[in-house]
């Protein structure tokens, strides 16, 4: 998202939008402001909080949130269609459309119209990652959920996410069910180290991509959903682990001293 920002402000930047088409009305989740509102303002910024896009008109702000599926077409020259799963097109005064569209069944893209000062459900957002007030978390909070929940919760922490929440676990050598109350100092530096690295190295990964956000954004996780293939620093068997409804890609090697975590979910269906 950070780097689909910074490409969207070098397209858009200063730009005046001409129209917003709203082509999934559910997907509005604010009644004020009307979007009509914006029309004819200067895109002064886009930007990024948590998974949230934020489009700055000088005041007023214009959020989307793409939900797993979410992807971000440039049209240039502007288009006119109706894609499948189109949610919101805004056109720009001289410059490249953009269409925000998601795949899948679950609509659960948004946009919202806020009005200067008020931040919607940036409100409820946690820190970034990169922040003092994180680091703080990391290496002194007594938080006793498990690490990976922590990373995953945007009210913590905004923007992580559980593929980089798989990657980080692994950078760190920390098991799927390592909580933060319990780890020792040297485990917490190593933590927040492993996150910074991971998300530093997403991020110049992303910077190298050009355009919007493509349907098949490969993947250049290190251990997330590649089970079953080596471990790229040790070469052991990548396995997972289910719990929560997540799905959580370890090393048994780098990250639970040789042991094979029990699936918890699979051994209650069994049970
Ligand atoms: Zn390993």
């Amino acid at each position: 998202m950070q780097a689909l920002a910074e490409r969207l402000q070098s397209f858009l930047g200063g730009a005046s939008l001409v129209s917003l088409d709203l082509q999934q009305f559910s997907a509005l989740k604010t009644f004020d402001p009307q979007p009509e509102s914006l029309l004819g303002s200067e895109l002064r910024d886009v930007g990024r909080r948590g998974k949230y896009l934020v489009f700055d008109f000088g005041g007023p702000r214009m959020l989307i949130h793409l939900s797993q599926g979410g992807r971000v077409d440039v049209e240039d020259p502007p288009k006119r269609t109706k894609p499948r799963g189109a949610v919101v097109r805004l056109r720009f005064d001289g410059r490249p459309a953009i269409l925000a569209k998601e795949f899948g069944t679950e609509r659960r893209a948004g946009l919202w119209i806020l009005p200067e000062g008020e931040d919607g459900p940036l409100e409820r957002l946690g820190p970034e990652p990169d922040s003092d007030a994180f680091a703080k978390l990391v290496l002194e909070g007594d938080d006793k959920r498990r690490v990976h929940t922590i990373l995953r919760d945007q009210r913590t922490v905004a923007g992580v996410g559980r593929g980089y929440s798989d990657d980080i676990l692994h950078r760190a050598r920390l098991s799927p069910y390592a909580t933060l109350a319990q780890l020792g100092e040297p485990d917490r530096r190593e933590l927040h180290a492993a996150i910074g690295e991971v998300l530093d190295q997403a991020l110049e990964v992303e910077r190298r991509r050009s355009g919007g956000l493509p349907a098949k954004l490969g993947d250049h996780f290190t251990v997330h959903n590649r089970y079953g293939r080596p471990c790229p620093r040790c070469g052991a068997d990548l396995r997972r682990v289910s719990y929560e409804s997540h799905e959580v890609t370890y090393c048994p090697t780098c990250q639970t001293g040789g042991k094979i975590l029990a699936d918890r979910r699979l051994s209650r269906l069994v049970r």
